[in-house]
């Protein structure tokens, strides 16, 4: 499942790559549910709007559509701008190509572009979802990359979860997934079970530090590649082969050679090393 890095390096390659372009039809297919707004809103706020901007807002990519004024007069509420809100799920990608490639399997979307190329939704297990809304989109967490070292702390205060399922509670950061979790809480020295609200002052300084370190050197790498994921370009990222523990079971911790653990939290895998992380 694409993590917030991954969906960093998706939103940044769109957005270098589609600003500026014009949306001029759009393809639905028949498939109900990538779609979280009703098919016809969606061919509305998509057709002719100009591609503003790309963004990552959590694990989502927010796509500004902004209209020419004349469209825009027609409007009841001239003011509010379209955002296109894409989140891919398990396996969903944006791919942009040109209109001869061949349409792959499981393509449940196809934007055509004034540029001539197209921009296409394909997700074979259909997590992925599509919507529209007419106001700033927000995340319902915090952003790992945004909040401070104090609101961070103030998360996990007197809770009584383990600290890996409350990096993966989305309604308290938003982006962080099961690759990041793992490989920060190894930086951090801190295992996974942990209760939340039993880390030390140090402890969730040492843990913010590791987060963004975490998810900034993956951003660089272009997020990581497991399973099948690749940016709007096609290409895979480079950051799997910096995992210290997340994937290594059995394997020796690049620290103190100890084998890395793997254990089931609340139906997740966790990787640490048992010597390194208390
Ligand atoms: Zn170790």
């Amino acid at each position: 499942m694409p993590e917030l890095p991954e969906v960093e390096t998706i939103a940044r390659g769109l957005a270098q790559n589609l600003t500026g372009d014009v949306i001029e039809s759009v393809w639905l297919g028949n498939k109900p549910e990538p779609l979280k707004s009703p098919p016809g809103e969606i061919i509305r706020a998509l057709e002719q709007a100009c591609i503003a901007g790309v963004r990552r807002v959590g694990k989502h990519i927010v796509v500004n559509l902004s209209r020419q004024s004349s469209v825009v007069r027609r409007q009841k509420k001239p003011k509010q701008q379209a955002q296109w809100i894409v989140h891919l799920g398990m396996t969903g990608r944006l791919l942009i190509a040109q209109p001869d490639v061949a349409v792959a399997k499981h393509t449940h979307a196809i934007l055509r572009l004034r540029s001539g190329r197209e921009l296409r939704f394909v997700d074979p297990r259909r997590f992925g979802r599509l919507a529209v809304v007419c106001h700033g989109f927000e995340a319902p967490g915090s952003e790992p990359l945004e909040v401070g070292v104090e609101s961070f702390a103030g998360l996990f205060h007197q809770r009584k979860t383990p600290i890996k399922s409350a990096l993966l509670n989305q309604s308290l950061l938003s982006g962080i997934g099961n690759i990041y979790a793992d490989e920060s809480l190894f930086r951090a020295g801190v295992r996974p079970r942990r209760r939340a609200a039993s880390l030390t002052r140090a402890e969730l300084q040492r843990l913010y530090v590791a987060v963004q370190e975490v998810l900034n050197e993956a951003i660089a790498a272009g997020g990581s590649s497991v399973s099948d994921y690749v940016d709007s370009n096609g290409d895979t990222g480079f950051f799997q082969f910096q995992h210290r523990v997340y994937g290594r079971e059995g394997e020796p911790c690049l620290v103190c050679r100890t084998p890395v653990k793997r254990i089931v939290i609340a139906g997740r895998s966790a990787h640490y090393c048992p010597k390194c992380q208390k």
